[in-house]
């Protein structure tokens, strides 16, 4: 009923956009426009690009790239961008200046070759891995990326650290990932399925393992047991996001809490229970310090259990109201 005749079409928007809460990037075709608007707090991305003739909008740079596109710019938080034949044309619709990017976009979500406001996921992950090096440094033999995300972050590892670089996990690129499906059984079979060590390059080695993310553990568990199985001496894992302790309630689909490996658990808990000889995660400070933002423009809430929107139940960060997203 937001888009009643009463109004005009941005006006319309613009009172939806006041009424929706969370997380949001929406792309609208109306008549012969397109309408493209992200939420007043930018928390997942969405930018528009050229293409032939045409315009294109995406929530991943890359996917404007990939079809040959150039990319223009980002959606700014808040935002809404009218394209026609003609031209286009920006309409702000919040007077916020808070922002929570999600920090999870750079982690994990994103391609690796996807600019997020202006800031290449690639780079961030490299940082990353040197990050995790200074933080937590260890005698090894060999640095190993769980691809595909944490490929940059172990190659910015080995670079800070020395360690030779090697792909010894190969991954089965015809399986989904499997933090995001659905049943426990279906995800061991992905989990076993999905990635082969390579015997020659593990076998009496101290294998850094160096990962994006650890959600429940049982990827993780499976990994550093087949490394094991394929005859490595140690093995380390070195992760670029901090524990993971509380659910997204803002568009990722991720587990509950009880399901978390985290929580509750200290790093040597968390350790045995992996089968690992030692792991360690990037602090929150040197993670933010790599995305590039400052942390009151990063949504955290999945790794602080604090949340940039009221959520029942949940703690808020100590920030914006809703009411001062309103015009
Ligand atoms: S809670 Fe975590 S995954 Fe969800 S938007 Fe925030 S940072 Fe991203």
């Amino acid at each position: 009923n937001k888009l009643s005749k009463k109004h005009s079409i941005i006006k319309s928007i613009q009172l939806t956009m006041e009424s929706l809460v969370g997380s949001y990037s929406i792309v609208l075709l109306h008549q012969d426009e397109l309408y493209a608007f992200r939420d007043p707090l930018g928390i997942k991305p969405l930018c528009i690009g050229e293409i032939s003739d045409g315009n294109v909008v995406a929530s991943e740079s890359s996917a404007i790239e990939i079809m040959g596109g150039r990319v223009i710019r980002d959606v700014e938080p808040g935002e809404i961008v009218t394209i026609n034949d003609e031209k286009i044309l920006s309409h702000i619709v919040s007077n916020s200046e808070d922002r929570a990017f999600c920090m999870f976009e750079y982690v994990y979500f994103a391609r690796p070759d996807a600019k997020i406001d202006g800031i290449l996921t690639y780079s961030v992950r490299q940082r990353i891995g040197s990050e995790l090096w200074k933080e937590s440094p260890l005698e090894g033999d060999v640095v190993v990326p769980v691809p595909d995300s944490g490929i940059a972050c172990a190659l910015g590892f080995s670079e800070a650290s020395n360690i030779p670089y090697r792909e010894g996990l190969i991954k089965n690129r015809y399986l989904h990932r499997s933090f995001i499906q659905p049943v426990n059984e279906q995800r061991k079979a992905t989990i076993n399925e999905k990635l082969n060590p390579i015997k020659e390059i593990v076998e009496g080695k101290r294998v850094i393992l160096v990962d994006d993310s650890i959600v429940r553990g049982n990827t993780s568990k499976r990994i550093v047991s087949r490394v094991r199985e394929a005859g490595a001496k140690e093995v380390h894992i070195r992760v670029g996001c901090p524990p993971i302790i509380s659910p997204c309630f803002l568009g990722i689909d991720m587990p509950s809490r009880e399901e978390f490996v985290a929580p509750n658990r200290t790093t040597e808990e968390i350790t045995k229970e992996i089968g690992a000889d030692s792991v360690e995660y990037i602090s929150i400070p040197g993670l933010v310090k790599c995305i590039g933002k400052e942390e009151k423009d990063l949504c955290l809430g999945c790794i602080t259990e604090k949340y940039p929107l009221q959520i029942d139940g949940e703690k808020l960060r100590g920030q914006a109201t809703l009411e001062e997203f309103k015009v």
